[in-house]
C-alpha cells in the first residue's frame, strides 16, 4: 500500500466541498491498484450531504413518506428475475465540524468500497452502507479523541 499526501487550492465551485472518489484495480494499459482520492477542503464546519436508506416503491404502486431530514437524490429502476424494483435514493445534511473528522468520515466512506469490492466484508456496495460504515469509523475515532 502507498500513501501520498498532497494538498491544492480549490479551482472551482465543486472543489469547495468534501468528497472522495474511488478508481478500481485495472490491467490495462497498465496495471494500477485501488485508488483512493479525498479532498477535504473546508472551510470547517462544513454541511456535508450524505447518502441515506432509500425508500422503496410498495406492491401497490405508493411510496412511503420522506423522512423529515431527507432530500431525494435519484430514482433508480432495475429489473431482477423479471421483476421491476424501484427506489428513491435519499441524502440528508450532516455536519462535518473539523477537517480531522471529514478526513475520518470521507475516508472511511472509500474504504468501505474497497473491503466490498476485495470481498473482505460481507454486504452491498452502496452508497449508504458506505456511508453507515463511515458514520460507525467516525463514531470510534471520536471516542479514541475524546478519551470516552
Ligand atoms: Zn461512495
Amino acid at each position: 500500500m502507498q500513501l501520498g499526501l498532497g494538498s491544492r487550492r480549490p479551482r472551482t465551485r465543486e472543489d469547495l466541498r468534501s468528497f472522495g472518489r474511488c478508481w478500481y484495480p485495472v490491467k490495462r494499459p497498465q496495471p494500477k491498484g485501488y485508488r483512493i482520492s479525498i479532498q477535504v477542503p473546508g472551510p470547517f464546519p462544513y454541511r456535508h450531504r450524505r447518502y441515506m436508506k432509500p425508500i422503496y416503491r410498495k406492491s401497490d404502486g405508493s411510496w412511503p413518506t420522506i423522512p423529515l431530514n431527507a432530500e431525494p437524490a435519484g430514482y433508480v429502476e432495475v429489473y431482477r428475475n423479471g421483476v421491476l424494483h424501484c427506489w428513491q435514493r435519499l441524502t440528508t445534511e450532516y455536519l462535518l465540524e473539523s477537517r480531522e473528522i471529514a478526513i475520518v468520515h470521507v475516508f472511511a466512506h472509500e474504504i468501505f468500497h474497497f473491503l466490498r469490492r476485495s470481498r473482505q466484508i460481507p454486504g452491498r456496495n452502496g452508497e449508504n452502507e458506505a456511508d453507515q460504515f463511515a458514520l460507525s469509523i467516525e463514531s470510534i475515532f471520536r471516542e479514541r479523541v475524546n478519551g470516552a
